[in-house]
């Protein structure tokens, strides 16, 4: 069994419990295409000659570009973390060793953030709740519990 030392019990970003799915970027991207809808993309003539912008590629007259596409960036997963709590009820926990909003992402619920007085057999209720939203959004994944970054697991 791994000892750990010097943790701080108290401090919720040096440690990390959670009952969920690891995400993927890419699967954080199909969820937040669900979620916020899919990204923006403009486009804008690429100059101003006078031609049938869809007929080819690049301007006939002076080469340029006949569209030009901008996709829309989506910002770091963090800035959308309350808009999935709240449209889907379910929590995104990222933790990289004790930093948060890094590479490791985890969708589900903490195990940390329970209120005091709510009994076991809600807690139960809860997970299986959240166990139901995630099969229906990732249905080829299997919720599991992670500890500081699964190591314990
Ligand atoms: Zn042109």
């Amino acid at each position: 069994m791994k000892t750990r030392q010097g943790f701080v019990s108290n401090s919720s970003s040096t440690s990390f419990s959670v009952f969920g799915i690891h995400a993927s970027s890419k699967e954080i991207d199909s969820l937040l295409d669900s979620v916020l809808g899919p990204v923006k993309t403009t486009r804008d003539p690429g100059c101003e000659c006078n031609i049938n912008r869809d007929e080819s590629k690049f301007c006939p007259e002076c080469g340029k570009q006949t569209w030009i596409t901008t996709t829309e960036e989506r910002d770091d997963l963090c800035e959308y973390a309350r808009e999935i709590e709240t449209k889907l009820g379910l929590e995104v926990i990222t933790w990289n060793g004790g930093e948060n909003c890094s590479e490791g992402t985890y969708i589900g619920k903490s195990l940390e953030r329970w209120p005091k007085e709510i009994s076991t057999i809600e807690k139960l209720k809860i997970l299986t709740t959240t166990n139901d939203k995630l099969i229906k959004l990732f249905p080829d994944k299997q919720a599991d519990f992670y500890n500081d970054g699964g190591y314990d697991g």
